[in-house]
């Protein structure tokens, strides 16, 4: 017997060769082809009338060969056959094209099973090109997603010799598996693959999204429990009053009650686990900054690690302005600082000389470490993975921790990836802020939209126009720089244009941020680098260029970056797309609740794309749904809580099984 962890190779019928396009596939165990589950199924028992067929799309016909088979030659190498069937309803034509193998089989008088759809343009019933099978053959076949060179047949066949050469042993425990009637493991495995009815398919696939979700669930309540326990870090006395005084603004009630909540969870010995979610624009830094002004005043060490360069040098200017004359000392640690710069900032994190420390993934490095760290926040932080969360906080004794989102994260997501956390919504803009209009357009009116910036920019305005990342082999995008260059020749003479992208040295992105948001340039061209966060409140106009290649979340955050400061703001999306293209589009202008954006993004593309396969640090799923399969989603959260509560780390001889199955789940999660 064969084992799951084995490579495929062991099997039969799987050289070197072949090894590799299963590689491809991304099965390159037995287990993870077994876990490759058909794309869809063709009922081959589920038999139709030939005179009830036609208009039924693909049906399958049960029918005795009535003529001979009729060979036409079209050309050379080019034959057609041709012959009639009857079932006791009618009769059809059934024609073959090329396919010397197929027409061999056929003898008249003899029955087969015809699968194909009936032509609904001539007059007779007539089923060409059909997939042809003896009739012993009926049942619910598999279809797999091929790639090229290994097609769904071929996965089929081996995946019934993977089946047959491995044992396969329960996993979930036994409690779990009877308070949700699931079938076995076995069961479920075999009949996903060849289901034996309808009936054993719908049970099979109960059993595998259920224990998909469920497994997902429990690993990440593993982690989050990482964070578990006491915290010494208790703040004795709330000093957000006198970081109000300090504001050049007023805060909105919104603001005021996800401080407050921050502040009432760092007053107990229960580490903070809180997730403030509030849209773009919505004023979360300064929520962050009074949070950790009351942690840094009671003598506790922060931590704010934010996802790009630009955003931790910004955060950091607005951090040192807040934080002026207060003797709170903030520091900056991201991978572009010298070697011997980040030494210093090191030193000063362990010696406490530094309170608040903003910074990218440098933060995560090692060697660094603090003396007394109270409080972790990420920003913008769907982008981070869950294991590098965990490795933050892990360097602090139990410390608080403090989840910020832009929203978009639909909240079928949200419930995955922050499952336990407390929650604060900022569902109140700034007062003053003029909506952004949103239009989308054709490049036909491309000239038009030209003049409109430079209406903008003759009001002392300034914008953005965002091109997407140029893929190789794109020819019809427009490269940023190219683009930038034809602009300043041509179109924009005169004016004062930047440009900036992400191949750029970090140095030159910020120095061209900073002029940007010093007023010094007028029209920054632009790709997605500015997407997270960057904020200058004088960009009133923001035009897209080929739209249609960003997700709608991405587009909701471009978006963000304009209608900042109290000046009426206009988006422009162009793109020649498809319908679907403008259909996407046309969400966008009518809305700008980034909530609404993201379910209807998370519809059109799925989870996986939504959130970029490799940002998220989720497993990807093999058969649930994150749309579809959401109450399962809910109650396999619930369960693996309860088991949780009754098996804190799955210590129980009857959990085993399920632990050994999460700890591969773990262990794909931080390859991912
Ligand atoms: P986001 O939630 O997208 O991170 P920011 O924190 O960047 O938003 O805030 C957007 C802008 O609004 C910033 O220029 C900030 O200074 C300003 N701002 C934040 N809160 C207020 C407020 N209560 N009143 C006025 N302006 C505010
Ligand atoms: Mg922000």
């Amino acid at each position: 017997m064969a084992n799951l962890n084995d490579n495929i190779q062991y099997l039969k019928g799987v050289g070197e060769k072949r090894a590799l396009l299963f590689k491809k596939l991304g099965t390159q165990t037995i287990g993870a082809l077994l876990r490759f589950y058909p794309r869809s199924y063709e009922n081959w028992s589920d038999i139709t009338p030939i005179a009830e067929a036609r208009g039924m799309g693909n049906v399958c016909i049960k029918a005795t060969v009535t003529t001979p088979v009729k060979e036409n030659f079209i050309r050379k190498n080019m034959v057609l056959y041709k012959f009639t069937v009857a079932d006791n309803s009618s009769s059809m034509l059934v024609t073959i094209f090329n396919n010397k193998y197929d027409a061999a089989k056929i003898h008249m008088g003899e029955e087969f099973l015809f699968f194909g759809k009936l032509s609904t343009d001539s007059f007779y019933a007539e089923m060409s090109s059909p997939k042809i099978k003896p009739t012993k053959a009926a049942g619910i076949r598999p279809i797999y997603p091929s790639v090229s060179g290994l097609s769904s047949t071929a996965i089929e066949n081996q995946v019934k010799i993977a089946l047959s050469s491995v044992f396969l042993e329960e996993f979930l425990p036994q409690k779990i598996i009877e308070e949700n009637g699931l079938c076995s493991f076995e069961f479920a495995l075999r009949n996903i693959h060849f289901p034996v009815s309808e009936e054993a398919l719908n049970q099979a696939r109960k059993r595998l999204v259920f224990e998909e979700l469920f497994l997902l669930q429990t690993s990440l309540l593993l982690l989050k429990n990482i964070n578990r326990g006491r915290t010494p870090c208790i703040l004795n006395r709330d000093y957000t009053d006198e970081f109000i005084k300090m504001l050049p603004f007023s805060l909105t009630n919104a603001q005021r009650r996800s401080i407050k909540d921050c502040v009432s969870d760092m007053s107990a010995n229960r580490p903070m686990n809180r997730l403030v979610q509030g849209d773009v624009g919505s004023g979360k830094t300064a929520v962050c900054a009074a949070v950790s002004y009351s942690a840094a005043k009671n003598g506790f060490q922060v931590a704010v690690m934010v996802p790009t360069e630009i955003l931790a040098e910004q955060h950091f200017a607005t951090f040192k302005r807040f934080f002026e004359n207060t003797g709170i000392s903030c520091d900056l640690l991201t991978g572009r600082l010298t070697k011997k710069q980040k030494e210093l900032a090191t030193q000063r994190l362990l010696s406490g000389e530094t309170d608040i420390v903003i910074g990218t993934h440098a933060l995560l490095s090692d060697n660094v470490e603090f003396k007394n760290l109270g409080l972790v926040v990420t920003d913008e932080q769907h982008r981070f993975g869950v294991e590098q969360r965990a490795n933050l906080t892990a360097k602090g004794e139990h410390p608080h921790v403090l989840v910020m989102s832009a929203t978009p994260i639909p909240r079928t997501l949200a419930l995955i990836i922050y499952g336990d956390l407390d929650v604060s919504i900022i569902d109140e803009y700034p007062k003053g802020r003029m909506p952004i209009e949103s239009y989308s357009v054709s490049s036909k009116l491309r000239p038009r939209v030209y003049n409109y910036i430079k209406k903008h920019i003759a009001e002392g305005r300034q914008g953005y126009i965002v091109c997407p990342l140029v893929e190789e082999n794109d020819s019809d995008l427009i490269p940023a720089e190219e683009y930038y260059e034809s602009l300043k020749e041509n179109e924009f003479k005169g004016y004062r244009l930047g440009l900036i992208h992400g191949k750029m040295k970090a140095k030159d992105k910020d120095s061209v941020m900073r002029e940007f948001s010093l007023g010094n340039i007028d029209l920054l061209i632009a790709t997605t680098v500015i997407e997270v966060g960057i904020d200058v409140p004088n960009a009133a106009i923001l035009v897209v260029e080929n739209a249609e290649r960003f997700g709608l979340s991405q587009l909701h955050q471009l978006r963000g970056r304009i209608g900042r400061g109290g000046y009426k703001s206009t988006c422009i999306f162009i793109s020649d797309g498809g319908q679907v293209a403008k259909k996407r589009l046309d969400i966008m202008c009518s809305t700008n609740d980034g909530f609404k954006i993201a379910d209807e993004d998370l519809k059109l593309r799925g989870p996986g794309d939504f959130l970029g396969n490799r940002q998220h640090g989720l497993p990807e799923l093999h058969i649930a749904d994150f749309v579809l399969d959401i109450e399962v989603l809910r109650s396999a959260g619930v369960q693996a809580k309860k088991l949780l509560a009754e098996d804190y780390s799955l210590q129980m001889p009857e959990n085993q099984a399920f632990k050994k199955e999460i700890k591969n789940l773990l262990s794909s999660m931080k390859n991912n």
